[in-house]
């Protein structure tokens, strides 16, 4: 039997899919499901009456969709499965809501978090972040790229998510001290081979200093227009919608539209309270688990790309941008009259809806250009949007 030796992560490893019992059957979640090459010979050789389900696009080929459905699911039950089995499953639907990441002979195995237990499991559970070394028996993997680093391997790929997970879950950081710092940290990464990271990782963030401030002057605008763009989505309710224009304020019609929107002071007077603490732990799980799920801080392609950017800085003023971006999402869904945070219900709701429309299609405009920005300005131009 063939054995694989896998790096993977708690939240991970605790997972099994809820099927007929999910709030958001990822069947019926609208969204590129790619085939892949090697299902794609299986149906031509053998399964030519799946044919028929398969469509192109611009990326390869596709499962059509009637309606925001997968065709293939009937009945409740996936019709590819049903005929030719788990091994002749899409691409996307053999790893689902699994990621993999090989360097090397390193193959990592983590999550994303637009599935809802996913979200559960990282917002809720034991440890979500501890990782193992496990030997598995017959694992399917589908569709990974093979990374090659020089002189790289387990050791160093653990020195370095270990390293992150600690300084992305401390006490003593709050969030945009995290962020910054991994803004920071990835400017000398950038510097030295990835084998040597390990070694130096830790150095180089103690040698971290607070930038100087940006002469640009930016309010929560940006970071407010990113959002919007994000939460048009098919994957995003009306509801949520009104919650985030409910708490967004227009400064003044004079102001170019980046520096125009702010929020409500009612929302401004959270954020800066004992609500604004309660949603910490909260987005520091979702930027561990962001950097368990892009392979961050090592650079690689998915089947969108590079989306999340072509060079260390792009990638950490992603990991900022949306994360920020989401913490106007979660202050939105916070109750003004009594001062609390979001129920864990609507936590892993409006989690798993902002990673669906975040992770699951090209990055919008708005967020590439502030992007840019703030990897082309320095931290300066983070540290004012953080504080916004
Ligand atoms: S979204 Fe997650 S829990 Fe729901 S059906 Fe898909 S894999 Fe299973």
């Amino acid at each position: 039997m063939a054995t694989t030796t896998l790096q993977a992560f708690n939240y991970i490893q605790t997972f099994s899919c809820l099927a007929e019992r999910c709030e958001a059957n990822c069947c019926e979640a609208d969204w590129r499901i790619e085939v892949g090459s090697r299902p794609m010979a299986v149906y031509r050789d053998v399964f030519p009456e799946l044919l028929p389900l398969i469509a192109s696009d611009a990326g390869g080929n596709v499962m059509k969709q009637v309606d925001g459905q997968c065709v293939a699911l009937t009945a409740g039950r996936c019709s590819i499965h049903a005929q030719a089995g788990e091994s002749a499953l899409p691409d996307t639907c053999a790893n689902y809501p699994r990621m993999y990441r090989r360097l090397n002979a390193v193959t990592v195995r983590s999550a994303t978090m637009s599935c809802p237990e996913i979200s559960r499991l990282v917002l809720f559970g034991d440890k979500p972040f501890l990782r193992e070394q496990i030997t598995e028996e017959n694992v399917f993997i589908s569709g990974v790229n093979q990374q090659h680093l020089d002189d790289f391997d387990a050791d160093n790929w653990g020195g370095v998510i270990d390293f992150l997970m600690n300084l992305t879950q401390s006490d003593d950081l709050s969030v945009p001290q995290v962020l910054l710092r991994l803004y920071d940290l990835v400017q000398g990464l950038a510097t030295i081979p990835e084998a040597k990271w390990a070694d130096h990782i830790a150095p180089l963030a103690a040698a971290y200093s607070p930038a100087e401030a940006s002469v640009e002057s930016v309010n929560a605008g940006p970071v407010l227009i990113v959002l919007m763009t994000i939460l048009k989505s098919s994957q995003i309710t009306e509801e949520i919608r009104e919650r985030v224009v409910e708490m967004i304020a227009v400064e003044s019609e004079e102001l170019p539209p980046r520096t125009r929107l702010g929020i409500k002071p009612a929302w401004r007077a959270m954020a800066s309270g004992a609500v604004g603490m309660a949603l910490e732990p909260i987005l520091k799980k979702y930027i561990a688990a962001e950097i368990t799920r892009t392979g961050f801080p090592f650079i690689s392609t998915t089947s969108a790309g590079r989306d999340y950017g072509k060079t260390l800085s792009e990638w950490a003023s992603t990991l900022a941008i949306r994360t920020l971006a989401l913490r106007y999402l979660l202050l939105a869904h916070c109750d003004t009259d009594l001062q609390h945070p979001p129920e864990p219900e609507l936590l892993v709701a409006v989690m798993y809806r902002f990673c669906r429309a975040a992770n699951h299609s090209p990055a919008t405009a708005p967020e590439i250009d502030l992007r840019l920005r703030v990897s082309g300005n320095g931290s300066g131009l983070l540290q004012e949007i953080a504080a916004a």
